[in-house]
C-alpha cells in the first residue's frame, strides 16, 4: 500500500533564518503527528542545515529534500552540490528534473536520469518531476510527451523498494499560474505513469511508487486530486510557504 505524501517545494524562497522560522512554525503546527502520511519540505539549499537542525531540535514528523543535486561525487564543478553531501546534511529526499531546472538552465532527460542514479546510490529518494507545456496539452498529446519522459529518466534505475522512488506529474501551465488541472486531468496522466511503471518495472514495483501532482495544489483543492486512485499526494510550491495552509494540506491527506 502506497503511503500517501506532501512534499513543499519552497524554490529560492527564505532567507536562513526565515527558513528556520518557517520550518519551526511547521513543526507546532503538525506537534500531533502526521498519522499515514509521510510530509517533506524542500528549502533552498543554503538552509537546508538550519531546518535540518530545527527537525531534530523538534522532533519534527517531516523530511528534508534539496531541490537540487550535481551527478558526480566532487571535484571541480563550480556551484554545484554532491549527493554525499546532502547525505551528510541530513536531506532524505532530493526534487530533480523540476520543470524551472528543464527551461531556465536546460536540463535534460539523461541529466535527470544520472541525477536520480547518483542519489540512489547515496539512499537518498529522487523526486522525479515531469510534465508538459501548455503547447503539448493543447496539441493533446500530453501523455505521450510524458510517459516519454518517465522512460528516459528511469532508464538503468534499480528501484528494489518501491517507497524510494517519487516522481511527480506537474503539468507545466499549472505551476504558479494559479490555474490548476482537473482531479480528472491529473488522474488521467497519472494514470498513464502507472501503465508505463508497470510496463518498465513489473505489477509489484509499481503498485508501490508513488505519483504525486502538482501545479497550484492548496487547502481548497487538494482534497479533490487526492480522490484520485492514483495520485498518491501533492508536491506543493506557492502554499508550502505558510506552515499553517501547508499543514492544513498534511491533514487533508490524513483524513
Ligand atoms: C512546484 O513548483 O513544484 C509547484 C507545484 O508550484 P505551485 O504549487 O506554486 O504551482
Amino acid at each position: 500500500m502506497r503511503k500517501r505524501m506532501i512534499a513543499g517545494n519552497w524554490k529560492m524562497n527564505k532567507t536562513f533564518s526565515e527558513a528556520v522560522v518557517l520550518a519551526e512554525g511547521l513543526a507546532r503546527e503538525l506537534e500531533g503527528g502526521t498519522g499515514d502520511v509521510d510530509v517533506v519540505v524542500a528549502p533552498p539549499t543554503v538552509d537546508l542545515k538550519g531546518v535540518a537542525e530545527v527537525i531534530e531540535k523538534e522532533e519534527a514528523p517531516f523530511a528534508l529534500s534539496a531541490q537540487n543535486v550535481y551527478w558526480q561525487e566532487a571535484g571541480a564543478y563550480t556551484g554545484e552540490t554532491a549527493p554525499n553531501m546532502l547525505e551528510a546534511i541530513g536531506a532524505t529526499y532530493c526534487i530533480i528534473g523540476h520543470s524551472e531546472r528543464r527551461d531556465y538552465f536546460g536540463e535534460t532527460d539523461e541529466d535527470i536520469n544520472k541525477k536520480a542514479k547518483a542519489l540512489m546510490a547515496h539512499g537518498i529518494v529522487p523526486i522525479s518531476c515531469c510534465g508538459e507545456s501548455l503547447e503539448i496539452r493543447e496539441a493533446g498529446t500530453h501523455v505521450e510527451f510524458v510517459v516519454d519522459q518517465i522512460k528516459k529518466d528511469t532508464e538503468g534505475l534499480e528501484i528494489t523498494d518501491p517507497s524510494k522512488y517519487v516522481i511527480a506529474y506537474e503539468p507545466i501551465w499549472a505551476i504558479g499560474t494559479g490555474k490548476t488541472a482537473t482531479a480528472d486531468d491529473a488522474q488521467e496522466v497519472c494514470g498513464a505513469i502507472r501503465k508505463t511503471l508497470v510496463d518498465i518495472f513489473g505489477e509489484e514495483t509499481a503498485a508501490g511508487i508513488r505519483v504525486l501532482y502538482g501545479g497550484s495544489a492548496n487547502p481548497s483543492n487538494i482534497a479533490g486530486f487526492l480522490e484520485k486512485e492514483d495520485v498518491d499526494g501533492a508536491l506543493v510550491g506557492g502554499a508550502s510557504l505558510k506552515a499553517d495552509g501547508f499543514a492544513d494540506m498534511v491533514r487533508s491527506a490524513m483524513a
